[in-house]
């Protein structure tokens, strides 16, 4: 047995090595892999593949007038926002961005966070606390599950869309304040939160909603919030997925958002996003909003149906099992020139190792029926 200092890097490189075995031979090792490419098609190893891995729902990251935007605001202000928000990190362009992405989703206000990620620890570390539960259903992404333990508050982990389990986790909640955290659309499995259902558990029980819109690009509509007067609700956005650019926001009530600029550390300790960023998602939004946008949205559902009729989100994910024959299929895709990641553990649940397939209004139809074609022969239709 080694003990620190016994052996070379003071027992750390031992210790790496067995984290390292451990976690090849449980077939989860991962690596960061070289994509060469503008769109769902590229170089990959020195082959053409088409992805169907991005987030990039709406094909934005590379529209014309988006690339145009982020040029005209590098030339600007320059590469970075050169210190956080409230020191002198804010340019007239996150200001528009806040304004417009408020206008959007209907709140009284907005704020940009780097990261969508950041944006969760944000929200859950700021509303969080010792006198606040959280209830937190049981596949939301890493990043609520992370901030829920940067909250201090107690967590209920609710078993999974199980609206009575949400409601019975509230009536038994032995803190002052509680608040209710759920993926609109679980990024893992594509299924859809009961929006309507929660907004009527949260008002009944005075709990506050967050919601994280991440991958709400088809759905579910936000419009039963609107039947709750005294709801009230934080929804969280991704300026990184159907918007094509980088960064998070935090829409809401005007005094929760001025709480956030004070209380969130994860606004208030890093650098803000860059201007250029910034303004690629300002004419992201502004496109989702218009005659253009609806198009691109209509084109992704159809796409979707195209692969698995009915179903509701960009994400498809088709259950391997194992971590290994899901990783063989995975290689097999690959090697006809479709790249669709193998999702495993710690991901998600042991037994649950998956294909996700990501779809974008970028793909063309013949892209998609190659995808289908591919998993048809190794049995795994979607
Ligand atoms: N929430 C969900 C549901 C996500 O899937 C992700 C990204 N995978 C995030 C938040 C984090 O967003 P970002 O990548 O912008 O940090």
């Amino acid at each position: 047995m080694t003990t620190p200092g016994d052996s070379a890097g003071g027992g750390f490189d031992a210790w790496a090595a067995e984290q390292i075995a451990t976690i090849r031979a449980a077939d989860r090792w991962r690596e960061v892999r070289t994509f060469d490419a503008r769109g769902p098609v590229g170089r990959l190893g020195g082959r053409e593949v088409v992805s169907f891995a991005s987030n990039d729902y709406l094909g934005l990251s590379f529209h014309p007038a988006v690339i145009a935007a982020a040029r005209a605001a590098l030339d600007r202000w320059g590469a970075g926002a050169t210190a956080s928000r409230l020191i002198v990190g804010s340019r007239p362009v996150h200001a528009e961005l806040e304004a417009e992405l408020s206008d959007w989703k209907q709140t009284d206000r907005a704020l940009v966070f780097p990261t969508g990620y950041a944006a969760n620890l944000g929200v859950l570390s700021c509303f969080g606390g010792a006198d606040c539960l959280i209830v937190s259903d049981e596949l939301n992404h890493a990043s609520i599950i992370d901030g829920c333990r940067l909250s201090r508050s107690p967590v209920a982990v609710a078993r999974h869309n199980d609206i009575d389990h949400v409601d019975w986790l509230l009536g038994a909640a032995s803190v002052p304040r509680s608040m209710v955290v759920v993926d609109a659309v679980f990024s893992m499995d594509g299924d859809e939160a009961d929006i309507a259902a929660l907004a009527e558990c949260c008002a009944r029980h005075g709990a506050l909603l967050v919601i994280d819109e991440a991958h709400a690009v088809l759905g579910p509509s936000p419009a039963p919030l609107a039947d709750f007067e005294d709801l009230r609700v934080l929804r969280v956005v991704t300026l990184s997925k159907a918007l094509g650019s980088v960064g998070g926001a935090v829409c809401g009530p005007a005094p929760f958002i001025d709480l956030l600029v004070n209380r969130a550390r994860p606004f208030i300790f890093t650098t803000g996003l860059a201007p250029a960023d910034a303004a690629a998602a300002l004419e992201a939004v502004r496109i989702t909003r218009s005659p253009e946008g609806e198009e691109l949205v209509a084109r992704l559902a159809g796409l979707v149906d195209r692969l698995r009729p009915g179903h509701r989100s960009p994400i498809v994910p088709i259950l391997v099992g194992a971590e290994a024959p899901a990783l063989r299929a995975a290689d097999s895709l690959l090697g006809q020139g479709l790249l669709v990641p193998a999702i495993r553990p710690p991901t998600v649940p042991p037994g649950t190792s998956r294909l996700r397939v990501a779809l974008s209004a970028a793909h063309s139809e013949g892209m998609v029926d190659r995808l289908a074609a591919g998993l048809d022969a190794l049995g795994l239709r979607p």
